[in-house]
């Protein structure tokens, strides 16, 4: 087709004008009673529905009524061409041979999915009935352009579907590339019945396996690993999944060791050992080179080579998975001396990191703080974190006093009344946990260490289950603190603090 236009200026002239409805000069899609239109305009206008002003009919308002601007619908707006679908009658938004939306894309849906005989394949027909009844088919038929022209894009996939070119298997799915594209349609063949139902991070897994062992140089090693994830990780992984559908994070453990073999045999490889030959000294050997999650990761490849007579048998080190490393106490102290001498910073950050720094709170419960668990007399302030109530040192205390004075989000109408020590946006809420932890955070305040670095302090000065009444905290997990403080305490860290410390007894 010739373009309709000779010069550049006549495509101007033709093609081009000022929008009537928002201004920007460019290509125009229409022209309506009130002007030009553009695209954009053009395509919001057909989207909005309702009654009518003018004649009372529900139906697309693409017009403007002229004394108030208000939407009408075309006929009485007075347009010159209707918007309504040449097959099926639906009023919006028309494309090619002016048809909607939809039937556009069951079109090009009925298009690729095809076989010889122009119709739908017939195991393919829950799928393009799926595809069709989504709320939404402009969504549809922009995912059928989407990476269009470009390396087996959405469309290039189902076309091949159509063709037969692809089983309809999952290990299909799992080699098929690229790997979200494919990942999309296995979930689609799942929603409509077509493939069976798989947890989504098994399918994940089975395809990261697959490109794991692609990247496996050594075919010997590679020969070994897949035996290893098709034999031991993956029932595994099925048998986790039967219980509990599988975390992004439960995958990537599975995963891991799988991982963790490969690199383990490479390991050997450089030390030049063979799996048969390796003994006690050289795993020994290895489990000093690596780290705690190596060392976990790897146990399962171990355990599995034993079983399987790959390897003698060995004793495999214990891995102990220490507990939270504390806050030091220096630095702790010196942290609370910034919150108190720093005016810059919020004042309910400082106030709400001091209680973590200072009694082991995790933001989820300060938040749960009220009016009332402030507890002012004469001369003493004390905070109900548990009972009895704990005595906040005189410098926090002012700031805490003066927090309560000028809490941010009262003067809002939803929360005047709220007795939340930090009260939220939201009517009758206190803050989100996650908003205080970040507000913390943003402080330079590692709340979870600087919670065990508190809790280990008290325990420290205070018998376990008098600390954990004080602060409301469980019995159990203060005796823990307490044991792994001992730990702490008989080593070369079994110094005191120099400096000013809390205590939970009237000075
Ligand atoms: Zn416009
Ligand atoms: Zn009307
Ligand atoms: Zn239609």
């Amino acid at each position: 087709m010739s373009p309709s236009y000779r010069t550049a200026d006549q495509y101007e002239r033709w093609h081009k004008a000022h929008c009537a409805r928002c201004g920007r000069f460019g290509c125009f899609a229409a022209t309506w009673p009130d002007g030009k239109v553009c695209r954009t305009c053009h395509d919001r206008a057909l989207r909005v529905r309702g009654r009518c002003p003018g004649c009372g009919d529900n139906r697309p308002l693409p017009g403007l009524r002229p004394v108030d601007h208000a939407p009408i619908c075309a006929d009485c707006a007075g347009f010159a061409v209707s918007y309504h679908c040449s097959r099926c009658g639906h009023e919006g938004k028309l494309h090619g041979r002016r048809l909607c939306t939809r039937c556009t894309f069951a079109d090009e849906l009925t298009d690729l999915l095809s076989d010889d005989t122009g119709r739908v394949r017939t195991e393919l027909a829950p799928l393009a009935a799926h595809l069709l009844t989504m709320s939404s088919p402009l969504s549809g038929l922009c995912w059928l352009k989407h990476r269009k022209g470009r390396d087996r894009a959405p469309a290039d996939l189902l076309a091949e579907l159509g063709r037969g070119e692809i089983a309809l298997t999952h290990e299909a799915f799992h080699t098929l590339a690229p790997w979200r594209a494919a990942a999309h349609l296995e979930e689609l063949l799942m929603a409509c019945g077509i493939l069976p139902q798989v947890d989504k991070q098994i399918c994940a897994f089975e395809r990261w396996t697959i490109r794991h062992l692609a990247s496996v140089t050594d075919p010997e090693h590679a020969r070994l690993i897949k035996r290893f994830a098709a034999w031991d990780v993956a029932p595994r992984l099925r048998a986790r999944a039967e219980r509990n559908p599988l975390t992004v994070s439960s995958r990537r453990g599975f995963s891991d060791q799988i991982t963790q073999a490969t690199q383990f045999l490479g390991w050997l490889a450089e030390h030049d050992l063979e799996l048969a030959d390796c003994g006690q000294a050289d795993i020994d050997a290895w489990h000093v080179e690596h780290n705690v999650h190596a060392r976990t990761s790897i146990r399962g490849f171990l355990h599995w080579c034993i079983a399987n007579k790959l390897t003698r048998r060995f004793r495999l080190p214990t891995v102990v998975i220490g507990p939270a490393t504390p806050m030091p106490q220096q630095q702790r102290i010196d942290l609370l001396g910034r919150l108190l001498t720093e005016p810059d910073q919020p004042l309910r950050s400082r106030v709400a990191a001091a209680i973590v720094l200072l009694y082991a709170q995790p933001v989820s419960r300060i938040v749960r703080l009220t009016l009332d668990d402030v507890i002012a007399d004469s001369d003493t302030v004390r905070l109900r974190l548990g009972d009895p109530p704990s005595p906040v040192p005189g410098p926090v205390a002012e700031l805490l006093l003066s927090w309560i004075d000028q809490r941010t989000n009262m003067n809002t109408a939803t929360n005047r009344e709220a007795r939340w020590l930090f009260p939220g946006r939201r009517a009758g809420q206190p803050i989100h946990p996650e908003t205080l932890g970040a507000l913390i955070k943003a402080l330079g305040i590692p709340s979870t260490a600087g919670r065990v670095g508190a809790l280990h302090q008290h325990v420290l000065e205070l018998p376990a289950p008098v600390v954990a009444d004080a602060l409301g905290y469980h019995h159990k997990t203060t005796t823990r603190a307490s044991t792994d403080w001992s730990r702490y305490a008989s080593g070369p860290r079994a110094r005191k603090p120099s400096g000013w410390t809390p205590r939970t007894r009237d000075r």
